[in-house]
């Protein structure tokens, strides 16, 4: 077996996603993922060499799931007890002001995290049953916390600050904290690496369900898309990203919905789901090819949003960063969606910006370089590995 490995868990309402990763190489040992929890029937995945194992049976809480996770390694492998767990680390969507790296998980970082749940109401909740669960069953391992909104406590005050009342503010912590901050410097990290360079002027798109653009100037952040929550910036899978914040009011002037109501209309009903009545890019792709004219024109719609919100953030960040060196595509949807990467490029054309069509509709599972020698900018797609980011993170610490 390997010298040391770190367990990293997601932790989610109702699932837990795990992965035993060699925190040297990124190779995973072994993964899974806990589904429906607390519903009348659970479902585990576990994967282990080219072995899928999955269990159907009720899961009644995180406890219970993670129990099963701790005996399917035991059974069918690799075994824990052999796999010098040098940390497990844990993601955690909210870390406020407080944290700005990855953090030994203690019990005052167990409060503060238990503390910023009014900010991510939906994922820290969450993160903390994974983490009190995981603490619990293996309490002779250090944990580690990786922050998604780490890597962002090096914005501006320019561009963290909200042109809001500076008391209300202050009083409710509402700033912008950013969000998927660990695929964003892992990304700009393997660019600057790569290249060898790291006085590098970066945008990263990270286009998955959820979807993010950042601004990075020598290694470090100075602009992203996502605000005090995931919400803001780019079309999503079921986010609308930015919108006029009165639509808010008038909706509730209007109809009379809570605001539980109206943040499941913006955050799970909207996006290109909103748009099509599908969140799965694939699908959406689909529909353009569809026998039925309606269908065609949703989607198409669809897609010139969704293209047009990406050149306007790719616009204004080049005009921040005063010049751009590389541009990366990451994500499912950044990593293998080749028209989307085209029709982008091609906006960019009258900037000097050109594909290299070859190289964009090859299948690569590595870094690569899709735009022509000539281009002004250099574009990549990077696949993103928050797994093994958050390992590298973790094993930093111990
Ligand atoms: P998550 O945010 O859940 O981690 P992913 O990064 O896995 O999401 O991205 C999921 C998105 O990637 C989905 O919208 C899916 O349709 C899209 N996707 C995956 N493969 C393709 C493909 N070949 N073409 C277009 N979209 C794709």
């Amino acid at each position: 077996m390997v010298k040391q490995t770190v367990l990293v868990i997601n932790s989610g309402s109702s699932s837990i996603k795990y992965q035993l990763v060699d925190p040297q190489t990124g190779q995973a040992y072994a993964k899974g993922l806990v589904e429906r929890i607390g519903e009348s029937e659970g479902h585990i995945v576990h994967k282990y060499d080219s072995n899928t194992t999955e269990v159907n049976a009720p899961i009644a809480d995180h406890e219970v799931g993670m129990r099963e996770v701790l005996r399917l390694f035991d059974e069918v492998g690799p075994r824990l007890s052999e796999a010098h767990i040098v940390a497990v680390g844990h993601r955690v969507v909210q870390g406020g002001r407080y944290f700005d790296g990855p953090t030994l998980i203690t019990d005052d970082v167990r409060t503060l995290i238990h503390d910023l749940c009014a900010l991510a109401p939906l994922h820290n909740p969450a993160h903390l049953k994974g983490i009190d669960v995981a603490r619990d069953l293996m309490p002779d391992v250090p944990h580690v916390a990786v922050f998604d909104t780490a890597f962002f406590q090096s914005l501006p005050e320019e561009t963290a600050t909200y042109a809001l009342d500076r008391d209300v503010a202050e009083k409710y912590s509402i700033r912008r904290y950013g969000a998927h901050g660990t695929s964003h410097q892992y990304v700009s990290q393997s660019v600057s690496h790569l290249l060898e360079r790291d006085d590098l002027r970066q945008i990263v798109l990270h286009l998955g369900n959820g979807a993010s653009v950042s601004a990075i100037k020598n290694g470090h952040a100075i602009d992203t898309s996502m605000g005090l929550t995931p919400l803001e910036g780019l079309v999503m899978g079921t986010r609308t990203g930015d919108i006029d914040p009165a639509v808010v009011f008038h909706l509730q002037r209007q109809t009379g919905w809570s605001a539980e109501e109206l943040d499941t209309l913006f955050n799970k009903k909207s996006g290109l789901k909103g748009l099509t009545g599908e969140n799965d890019m694939r699908a959406v792709r689909a529909m353009t090819t569809s026998d039925d004219e309606q269908t065609r024109r949703r989607a198409r719609v669809a897609l010139d949003v969704y293209i047009t919100r990406i050149v306007k953030y790719i616009g204004s960040y080049t005009a921040e960063l005063g010049g751009l060196d590389v541009l990366t595509f990451t994500a499912g949807i950044g990593e293998n969606d080749t028209n989307l990467r085209t029709e982008i490029i091609e906006r960019l054309a009258p900037f000097g910006v050109f594909l290299d069509e070859a190289a964009n509709n090859a299948r690569h599972d590595t870094a690569v370089t899709i735009s022509t020698p000539e281009s002004s900018v250099r574009v990549m797609v990077v696949p993103t590995n928050e797994e093994y980011a958050i390992a590298q993170q973790a094993l930093s610490l111990v």
